[in-house]
């Protein structure tokens, strides 16, 4: 008998908000806040937007546009570019230097606010050099979104994009969660000196291909990204313990679900890959509970 697999602790709340909301807060703290290095190396530009693999009928979201770097670029190979900025003084100027271009808008709006259904009715390519303090709930925030992106490519902290495109050894929620939606590789890496001013880190441009379907079946893929959540609670423990505090479960269960999915249940949550995450979810949710 399948029971609900209650995750009495784990919740939405848990996975994304806790960065977004301290992340909302940074945005509206000030312009100084917005992750604001601006792309001077046009070199880098190009290959930024020559990775996203434009064709005539492509439409284009990109993230923070800024100064234009890349917006300069897309305008002329997007059908359609619709670009999301925050810094309201920043999206006053494009929208008066792109003024002549029919293809191009430019929306002031937190893009972890923005709904794309009101722009596009058909799948799209997102473009962006992301703000740094932003970019991975950015990126969580449109790989479920509807209409769904056909691809991500963007400009993030080195760290995030090995994070992101991880394999098991090095698995991390994150990697989960954006290996559930898409495919994702690393394609070159960018120094700070391309940016104005200049970062701290270095940054590298991913691009992340967009399944169809999400990578294994699991029918609720918010109630798998939960369960992945609880089994990376005390990502250094074994898995057998980290699920059972983030699961708040008693061992039993636990024990059950790991032999019937077939894992060693002293393996750490990072060495699981996203094919044993998903045998793991269906086992727990066979398991019954008391
Ligand atoms: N694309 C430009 C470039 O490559 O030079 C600017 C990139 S800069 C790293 C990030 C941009 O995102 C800034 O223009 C910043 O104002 C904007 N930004 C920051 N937070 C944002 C948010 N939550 N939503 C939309 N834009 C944001």
């Amino acid at each position: 008998m399948v029971h609900d697999p209650l995750l009495p602790n784990i919740t939405r709340e848990l996975l994304l908000p806790l960065a977004i909301r301290t992340n909302r807060r940074l945005a509206k703290a000030g312009r100084s806040r917005l992750g604001q290095n601006f792309l001077v190396d046009y070199d880098v530009a190009k290959r930024t937007v020559a990775a996203a693999q434009l064709s005539d009928d492509d439409d284009v979201l990109e993230i923070g546009p800024g100064k234009g770097a890349l917006t300069r670029i897309l305008v002329h190979r997007a059908r359609k570019l619709l670009a999301v900025e925050l810094d309201p003084d920043l999206s006053d100027a494009l929208s008066e230097r792109f003024a002549e271009y029919e293809n191009f808008t430019v929306v002031n709006r937190d893009a972890l606010d923005f709904d794309p259904a009101e722009y596009f009715t058909d799948r799209y390519k997102i473009v962006a050099n992301l703000p740094y303090y932003a970019a991975t709930p950015i990126i969580r925030e449109f790989l479920a979104s509807k209409p769904r992106p056909k691809s991500l490519v963007v400009m993030v902290q080195k760290e995030v994009a090995v994070n992101i495109a991880a394999s098991p050894g090095n698995m991390t929620l994150l990697s989960v969660m954006v290996q559930l939606y898409g495919a994702p590789k690393i394609l070159f890496s960018v120094p700070p000196r391309s940016f104005r001013p200049m970062p701290k880190v270095t940054s590298a441009v991913l691009r992340i291909d967009l399944y169809d379907r999400p990578a294994v079946a699991v029918g609720s893929p918010d109630s798998f990204i939960e369960f992945a959540a609880a089994g990376f609670r005390a990502p250094r423990k074994q898995i057998r313990n980290s699920l059972r505090l983030g699961l708040d479960s008693d061992a039993d269960p636990i024990k059950a679900a790991l032999d019937a999915a077939r894992i060693d249940g002293s393996r750490r949550p990072s060495t699981l890959s996203l094919s044993e995450w998903a045998s793991l979810y269906e086992s727990w949710n066979g398991i019954p509970q008391d």
